[in-house]
């Protein structure tokens, strides 16, 4: 077995809630807690909920400032932090960030900088998916350069396709196109948005599905060789390709298609030598098939569902697997994986402050009132959530993560429309009526749901 060695001081490179719900998580293992804001973030929550809190930044921009490389490795190095844990979003997906930690002896709570390049890119996760035998949707096995390429590849394999940015994450970058006359203006507005971005404007193609399901599945993985999922979540319920409301375990696939996927996740980050938190995304389409997307190596906003349904804290795990200590160690404690067994569904909505009605257009200015939802069965996760907290327009309008448990997944949307009736919030709008039309709504509740529901069901809106 390799060296374990106990982290004391643990930074948080992150904010809002994600930040919160890591220095809980390290709290309760007895690691003194780090945080770094911007000047943006001067009355930020998650400043007040660490140990110790550092301004970084300063003179640059609210996002730049958790971007901001050495300076956060200065913090870390000044103030003797044992290890970083990115969060996600910011530099959570950055190669450079995880080997420079590496070369000043932090250690970086998350995969290897091999296999964040290696599943950034997601042209080289599709070939890496390919090499496993894992199915793939079909697409160019190189980024796009010419119109030509584009237009070859639509002829082939039939409209609708989907340009993708290589480097794309949260939905964005993305565009579907319908016939030859599209694509030009189509490839040009996806690249330069990629450019924008992600700092790397290449794009590939892939065939458009039609009316799929989001499934993916959750990996652990220790230092040692040792690899076990955490069985799937259903993250069907988007808008503009980003996910809107969760769900685990999934309710409406058969038995043997939901295990085959979770092994063949399994199998992927096996074979690629994967260890801490990683997530395998796959599409499902409505004749059983199911094919690779991507994968996201680092803790996800809706890891929280995992967690309720199986008991095991992924964010802990995350840290002790960092700290160079087994699966099968106690501190872990998952000998096998039949040691994973869950119970129930959970389902989490992302209450957001924006304005369903005006377009989900996101909102600012003061909350007024602030009154949550709770009780058996609700876990709640915020960044800033709190009467007299200010929403600023500099971050994503995440206000909480509103998590039901309970035993039956029809129990578990009640108790989720429950929750979500009872929350008082007054000064900013948020999306509240419209969770609230998603979890009542009959597909929904049957499960009878895939990726275009929130596009083709308009009484959502009402
Ligand atoms: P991101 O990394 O930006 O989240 P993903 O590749 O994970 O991008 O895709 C996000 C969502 O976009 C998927 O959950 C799905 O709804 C949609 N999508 C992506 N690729 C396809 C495709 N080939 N066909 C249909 N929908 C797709």
């Amino acid at each position: 077995m390799g060296e374990v060695r106990r982290f004391k001081k643990v930074l948080v490179a992150n904010r809002g809630e994600i930040a919160i719900r890591i220095f809980r998580a390290c709290t309760e293992l007895g690691i003194r807690t780090v945080a770094v804001y911007s000047e943006q973030d001067n009355v930020s929550l998650h400043r007040f909920k660490a140990d110790e809190a550092y301004l970084i930044g300063e003179g640059k921009g609210a996002i730049e400032a958790y971007l901001d490389i050495e300076s956060l490795l200065q913090v870390a190095k000044r103030y003797e932090v044992d290890a970083i844990h990115p969060g996600y979003g910011f530099l959570s997906e950055n190669a450079e960030f995880a080997k420079r930690c590496a070369e000043e002896g932090v250690v970086f709570i998350g995969p290897s900088a091999e296999h964040i390049q290696m599943f950034g890119d997601k042209v080289d996760a599709r070939a890496m998916a390919v090499k496993a035998g894992i199915p793939v949707i079909p697409g160019t096995p190189e980024p796009v350069g010419k119109l030509d390429e584009a237009l070859h590849f639509g002829r082939e394999h039939g409209y609708p396709v989907i340009i993708k940015a290589a480097s794309g994450g949260g939905g964005r970058g993305m565009r579907i196109v319908r016939e030859d006359s599209e694509m030009a203006e189509a490839l040009d507005r996806a690249s330069s948005e990629a450019g924008a971005a992600f700092g790397n404007s290449a794009v590939y193609i892939e065939k458009y599905l039609e009316r799929p399901k989001h499934i993916e599945v959750q990996i652990i993985a220790d230092r040692y060789g040792h690899c076990v999922h955490l069985f799937e979540r259903d993250c069907s319920i988007q808008r503009r390709y980003q996910k809107v409301v969760e769900v685990a375990p999934s309710v409406s696939l058969p038995e043997p298609l939901r295990l085959e996927i979770c092994e063949t996740a399994h199998r992927l980050m096996s074979m690629a030598g994967y260890y801490n938190a990683g997530t395998v995304e796959f599409l499902v389409t409505p004749d059983g098939k199911f094919y690779f997307i991507e994968v996201n190596p680092r803790v996800q906003v809706e890891h929280t569902i995992t967690e309720l349904i199986t008991g095991i804290d992924i964010v802990q795990t995350q840290i002790r697997i960092a700290e160079g200590y087994a699966l099968s160690d106690p501190e872990i404690a998952i000998p096998s994986q039949e040691a994973i067994v869950t119970r129930g569904y959970a389902i989490q909505s992302r209450v957001t402050t924006e304005d369903p009605v005006r377009g989900f257009m996101p909102e600012t200015g003061r909350l007024l009132a602030y009154r949550p939802g709770g009780g058996f069965g609700i876990r709640l996760d915020g960044g800033n959530d709190y009467p007299g907290a200010v929403i600023t327009p500099h971050y994503d309008s995440l206000l909480v993560k509103a998590c039901a448990w309970a035993v039956t997944y029809e129990q578990a949307a009640q108790k989720m429309m429950r929750t979500l009736q009872e929350f008082r919030i007054r000064g900013v709008k948020t999306n509240i009526p419209f969770l609230e039309n998603v979890v009542q709504h009959k597909a929904f509740l049957t499960g009878d749901y895939d990726t275009s529901f929130i596009d083709t069901t308009p009484e959502l809106f009402e």
